[in-house]
This record gives structure tokens, sequence and C-alpha cells, in this order.
């Protein structure tokens, strides 16, 4: 495992961490030296990334959490003071995307795409702040926003909606946490090659809105190519590090240059 220690003894939490961004960025911070919890509602994609992180020499630890349930995010951050000692940086990174038509989005649609990415990163940065105020030190909460945050989507409504959410409890979270020595960032992917394009190019195919999916969208991009989760591990690792000691309240975009805002 090639390191240049940049996160050494830092334990960082990441939620979503069994796929896609969060297993990239999860693999890129223990290969700095970090002590990874790879935290996800599916506990054998999480200990599978786990064992890959120990099996290239890295620590780190599997747990099943539903970032929606308070009970359970405690539960997982108490695993992890349990098993490192305490915790460091959070990284609020679960999230999922059910595209509707904006005529046809039911309240049961708004509310689950809601209550996973907005309510789930609320949850998650109270009982991180709980445990780095408990533990008397300073802590980081990063965020997984996203482009969709920063502009709507015709398909994407709630996505849109949810991810403008994660934006502004960044900014709320670092104007109440600062006061304990907690700095609450984010960064916003644009499109990046992951299992969740799966899902989305199906379901948008199935209402007819094939057209609006991965291709299309990844062809906006002025850098020509869509992100890999490797692309986002360097901002990851900036923003779990020291070196992002004096930012607080921000997102960072790593798009390719698509939306430019
Ligand atoms: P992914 O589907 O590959 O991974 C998401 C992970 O989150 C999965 O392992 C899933 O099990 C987990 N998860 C879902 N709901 C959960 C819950 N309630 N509790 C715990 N874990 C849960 O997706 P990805 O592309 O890696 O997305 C990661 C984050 O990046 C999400 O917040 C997503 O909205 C955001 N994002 C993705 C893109 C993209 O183009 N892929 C762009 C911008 C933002």
């Amino acid at each position: 495992m090639t390191s240049n220690n940049r996160l050494s003894g830092k334990t960082i939490v990441v939620t979503g961490s069994a796929s896609g961004i969060g297993a990239g960025i999860a693999e890129g911070m223990a290969a700095e030296g970090a002590n990874l919890v790879i935290a996800d509602l599916n506990l054998d994609g999480a200990a599978a990334v786990a064992e890959k992180i120990v099996a290239s020499g890295g620590r780190a630890i599997a747990v099943r959490v539903d970032v929606t349930e308070k009970t359970e995010v405690a539960a997982g951050i108490a695993s992890a003071v349990e098993e490192f000692g305490r915790i460091d940086v959070y990284f609020n990174n679960a999230g999922m995307n059910s595209p509707m038509k904006y005529l046809d989005i039911t309240p049961e649609n708004f509310s689950l795409v809601m209550k996973v990415n907005a309510l789930g990163t609320l949850i998650g940065t109270q009982e991180a702040a709980n445990q780095f105020i408990k533990q008397g030190t300073p802590g980081k909460v990063v965020n997984t926003a996203s482009i969709a945050g920063r502009q709507g989507f015709p398909s994407f409504a709630p996505y849109s909606a949810a991810k403008s959410a994660v934006i502004s409890l960044t900014q709320s979270g670092a104007r109440a946490l600062a006061e304990h020595n907690i700095t609450v960032n984010g960064f916003a992917p644009g499109v990046v090659e992951t299992p969740l394009w799966d899902k989305l190019d199906a379901d948008l195919e199935a209402i007819g809105e094939g057209d609006a999916g991965f291709d299309s969208m990844a062809g906006d991009i002025i850098l020509g190519r869509a992100a890999q989760p490797s692309d986002i591990v360097p901002t990851a690792i900036f923003l779990a590090s020291s070196d992002s000691d004096y930012i607080t309240g921000q997102i960072i975009p790593i798009e390719g240059g698509m939306i430019l805002v």
C-alpha cells in the first residue's frame, strides 16, 4: 500500500462506503494511514471493503448502519470508538436517488429521498458532533452534496432538493458547531461512474426519460469524461486532514467543469 501517512492515526467513519464513492474514498484514506469505519446498510458489501483495506495493510472495520435511524448511527459510532478509541472525521456520504417526472412525484418518493440524503446528513452530523464534544477533541464532518444541489434537474427534483438541503445543513452545522472546534464542509461531485448510475439509468428508462441518463449528463463535462471515485479521493483526504483546518461551511465542486457553480 503506497502511503504518505497524511491521515496517520485518525479514525474516519464513512457512511455509504460499501460501494462507489464511499468505498473509493475509504480505501484512499486508509492508504494515508487512517483507521476506517465502513458504515453501510449493506453489511456484506461493507465487510468486503474493510477486508480489502486490511489485506492491503490498513486498518478497518465494517458496521451495519441505516443513516436515517439515530440509534443505529449512534451504535455505529460507539463501535468505532470501541475499536479505535475515538473518532476524528465523519463523512455523511450515504445517498440515493429515485427519479420521477416532476408532475408524477409522490409524497412518499419525496419523503424517502429527503430522508436518506438530508435527514441522514443531519443525524450523522449530530451524532458525530456529540461524540467529538464528549471526547473533548476537535472534529470534522464532511458531507457528500452534488451538482444537483446547485441546480434543479427535471427528473431528480426531490434529489436536487435534498442535496440543496445538504449544502444548507453544511452551512448551518458550520455555524452551530464552530464553538466546539468542529468544522463542517462538503464536496459536490458531478457525474461519477458508480453503481448508483446502473439503477438510475434503468429507473430513467422506465419512466421514459432514458435520454437524461449517464451518457447525456457526462456529455456536458468540459474535461471530456465522467469522474471515477479515485477523482474524489484527493479532496476527501484534504477535507479530512489538518490542511483544511481553517475551512468551514464550504462545498468543493468536483465536477470536471459541468455546471460551473
Ligand atoms: P452507490 O449507490 O454506489 O453507493 C451508495 C451507498 O450508500 C450504497 O452502498 C448503499 O448501500 C448506501 N446507502 C444507501 N442508503 C443508505 C442508508 N439509509 N444508510 C446507510 N447506507 C445507505 O452511490 P455513489 O455514487 O457512490 O454515491 C455516494 C454519494 O455520492 C451519494 O450521497 C450520492 O448522492 C452522491 N453523488 C453521487 C454522484 C454520482 O454521479 N455517482 C454524483 C453526485 C453525488
